[in-house]
């Protein structure tokens, strides 16, 4: 179940150390976005295209929306008008497509890198050389619609603390080698997107300003 008083708590001390807080709804209802909506929360996370898209038609259009999950290329023009942030941008490919429905929409989409931190198999994502060799690219360097603004990775989903640190610490060190090497002079750089409801404190520890939290705020899915 939502638990506004929890939202509030956790959001004033998010917002007292600078770290941003994408509320995720997934799978939610409508009504509850709208509770905390009026309680002042504007960024909302989804991971599904289709669920995205009809939320967003039904709520306040000052709504920031995230994509937060995994996003296949035939599904970027549904969003392309609206979305303020990709967070699992995971291949050229895939960035190409963005920079092409952006265009059509005569708007720069902001994107974060996902990289794939976990130990587990089953996570997407892209490892350091893949990201350096997109960076690199002609392609890459072509684009005027998309603008990188950071990372994203999700851990472990694990009991294991030290596990969990060590992998956003891995993220944080890819985010400055990336910001050395790339991206010195773009202010924008600046994100960096991990820790959900199990482990966004050590996430912050490790550097974080941007979480994803949603079964600590909506009630579990
Ligand atoms: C579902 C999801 C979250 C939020 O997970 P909670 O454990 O409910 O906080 C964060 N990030 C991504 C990519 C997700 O898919």
């Amino acid at each position: 179940m939502l638990n506004v008083n929890d939202f509030k708590k956790i959001s004033q001390s998010l917002s007292n150390r600078s770290v941003s807080l994408v509320a995720v709804s997934k799978t939610k209802p409508i009504i509850d976005i709208k509770i905390l909506y009026d309680e002042g929360q504007r960024i909302f996370g989804e991971n599904r295209v289709q669920e995205l898209v009809l939320k967003y038609q039904e709520l306040p259009k000052d709504i920031q929306w995230h994509l937060i999950g995994h996003l296949q290329s035939n599904k970027v023009k549904f969003i392309a008008p609206f979305i303020s942030l990709i967070h699992s941008v995971d291949s050229l490919s895939l960035l190409k497509e963005i920079e092409r429905q952006a265009q059509k929409n005569n708007r720069v989409i902001d994107c974060l890198l996902q990289f794939h931190i976990a130990s587990e198999e089953t996570k997407y994502g892209l490892d350091f050389s893949e990201a350096e060799e997109l960076l690199k690219s002609k392609e890459y360097a072509d684009m005027k619609y998309v603008r990188i603004v950071g990372v994203m990775g999700m851990a472990s989903f694990s009991e294991d603390e030290a596990l969990v640190r060590s992998e956003f610490k891995n993220l944080k060190n890819i985010f400055l080698e990336l910001k050395n090497n790339f991206f010195s002079q773009e202010d924008s750089f600046c994100n960096i997107s991990m820790g959900m409801s199990g482990d966004y404190e050590t996430a912050i520890e490790e550097g974080s300003n941007m979480v994803r939290i949603g079964s600590l705020l909506f009630g579990e899915r």
